[in-house]
């Protein structure tokens, strides 16, 4: 490697991967440095929200993934939640993020991490402009004013090399060798509690959760573990499964019973092989900053959370289409620093407030539940605020809706801030994602959109079309028009014209004729 690259990307985890696919769709010649030579088969990551399955459709493979799922076509991907055990006869089945799958273009899905990664790799060996590195790891990073460099050396091997590039990002997970090597501190809750992840086999529990509908996620909420879950899920259907609880902290693989834990969290007995028992510490922890200089991180390394809820790499994806366009609109020419400095902007408070108000906030709030009711010292009580406890799913579900509202190069309302919690509607708004909508062609918009920027006009007329394309012209920003005078998208976005970034998030909307469209786009490219 002794060429010089635009980018380089430190771990090649599903985050890093999916990072070199997006830059290397978009021209930027990379290069992937990953430790390991395979993706470890460890079936986390399963729950892929709508947001990241559109972004596996803009990288070419939503169908490919959906191919690899392992559940039967139609299984539901939600799960039930019970009170102590599975045994016990409090549960309720609540919805999961299919009730907001109209305002994606794509549905949500479930399958193991690992054969996300699998696709992402087999769409990666088709980029020319991405070399990679599996089985090397960096041990150095360093910047100066015109670029980085990033030392690493071979896994079981003699070999090191010194690889130049513009830009370095740190998709190397929670550990992030990148992350510390910059100085980034990261605040957050640290609840000192090792939990044990378990993958085994077992007809006999299939058989025996025949009494619930068919569910992919089995939670149970046990008063002794303080709001710390312990969760069975399901990989296929009949045999094989994964479950994490918590464990005291000295555990090992060999001093702990965990067919006696399994049993417990059950609430019967059933027969079991073990595959894997290794173990995580559940810890919240949010970077302060996502960037410093020409350094990036993103993933993991920037934030990292236990499995509840399935926000971890679904973030991670969703920094990658924020990252990724803004990297390559940079090393394009038609982008500027601001344009980079907004990737902290928005994606830190959306990672902040997940972990805060989603994650943590949870834990806190079955700590209080199960703490103050219990069907033994108070049925009645207890049973109404069970019935609460499953009404404020579906809300949590509706109101995650990570939005850039206060971003400076977004038009949202005065005086807004970004955030994770806002609502789902087709209106367009400035800092939101974009709904989906049928074109008159019978096409969705999202099959229109360009890679880079796209400006959507119901009903335009000729001269703000040429507006915004004289403008984009004389600033270098790509642009590509849709016009549509198709009456429906217009009513449900109510708004006639839409600049919509190349992460599918609007940067502005209006109805009219804006008097100076060179001054939207520049702002948008953090050019203003
Ligand atoms: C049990 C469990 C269930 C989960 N379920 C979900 C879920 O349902 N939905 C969800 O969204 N998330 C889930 N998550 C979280 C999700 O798995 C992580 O958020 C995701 O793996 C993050 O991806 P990443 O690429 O950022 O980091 P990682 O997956 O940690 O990848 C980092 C990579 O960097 C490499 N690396 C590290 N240091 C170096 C170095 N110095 N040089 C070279 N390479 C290096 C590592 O080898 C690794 O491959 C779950 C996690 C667990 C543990």
């Amino acid at each position: 490697m002794n060429k010089r690259y635009q980018v380089v990307i430190v771990g090649g985890g599903p985050v890093g991967v999916a990072l070199a696919v997006e830059l290397g769709q978009r021209g930027i010649s990379c290069a992937l440095v990953e430790r390991r030579t395979e993706p470890q088969r460890i079936p986390k990551g399963q729950n892929l929200t709508q947001r990241s399955m559109e972004h596996f459709h803009a990288w070419g493979v939503a169908d490919q993934v959906r191919a690899v799922r392992i559940l039967p076509p139609d299984f539901p991907m939600s799960g039930i939640v019970a009170y102590h055990d599975l045994s016990n006869e409090y549960w309720y089945a609540p919805p999961l993020r299919e009730i907001v799958n109209s305002y994606y273009f794509e549905e949500n899905e479930r399958l193991p991490q690992y054969l996300v990664e699998d696709v992402l790799r087999q769409r990666l060996a088709q980029l020319g402009a991405v070399t990679t590195r599996f089985g090397w790891a960096a041990e150095k990073i360093e910047q100066d004013g015109s670029g980085v460099r990033v030392t690493a050396v071979e896994q079981g091997g003699a070999a090191r090399e010194i690889i130049e590039a513009d830009y370095v990002v740190g998709c190397d997970g929670g550990h992030s060798l990148v992350r510390r090597q910059l100085g980034i501190e990261r605040s957050g809750s640290d609840f000192d509690q090792l939990m044990v992840l378990a993958l085994f086999r077992s007809r006999d529990l299939h058989e025996k959760l025949k009494r619930f509908p068919p569910r992919s996620t089995y939670r149970v909420l046990n008063p002794d573990l303080q709001g710390y879950w312990q969760f069975f899920g399901r990989v296929d259907v009949g045999e094989s499964w994964f479950f994490h609880s918590p464990v005291p902290a000295d555990t090992t693989q060999d001093n702990y019973d965990f067919l006696a834990l399994l049993h417990k969290a059950a609430g019967f007995s059933f027969i079991c092989d073990f595959d894997y028992v290794g173990f995580w510490d559940l810890r919240i922890a949010v970077a302060d900053r996502y960037q410093v200089g020409r350094a990036f991180i993103a993933g993991d390394a920037a934030h990292s959370h236990p499995p509840y809820g399935g926000y971890g790499l679904n973030n991670g994806l969703d920094d990658v289409a924020n990252l990724g366009w803004k990297l390559a609109a940079k090393l394009q020419g038609w982008g500027d620093d601001a344009l980079l400095q907004s990737y902290t902007a928005e994606r830190q408070p959306i990672f902040m407030e997940t972990g805060r108000d989603f994650i943590g906030a949870g834990i806190q709030r079955d700590r209080i539940f199960l703490d103050r009711y219990s069907p033994d010292r108070d049925r009645v009580e207890f049973e109404k605020a069970w019935r609460e406890h499953e009404g404020a799913a579906a809300p949590r579900v509706l109101t995650y809706e990570p939005h850039y509202e206060g971003s400076p190069i977004v038009f949202g309302p005065p005086g807004s801030a970004s955030s994770a919690r806002g609502s789902h509607t087709f209106k367009a708004r400035a800092g939101h994602h974009l709904p989906p909508q049928p074109l008159s062609s019978g096409r969705n918009v999202f099959e229109e959109l360009g890679p880079d920027f796209t400006l959507l006009a119901f009903d335009g007329e000729d001269q703000t079309v040429a507006a915004f394309e004289k403008a984009a012209r004389s600033l270098g920003v790509p642009l590509k028009i849709v016009c549509d005078g198709y009456q429906g998208g217009r009513t449900a976005y109510e708004a006639k014209l839409m600049l919509i970034r190349p992460d599918r998030y609007i940067a502005w909307s209006g109805d009219r004729t804006p008097a100076d469209a060179a001054a939207i786009i520049a702002q948008a490219v953090g050019r203003a």
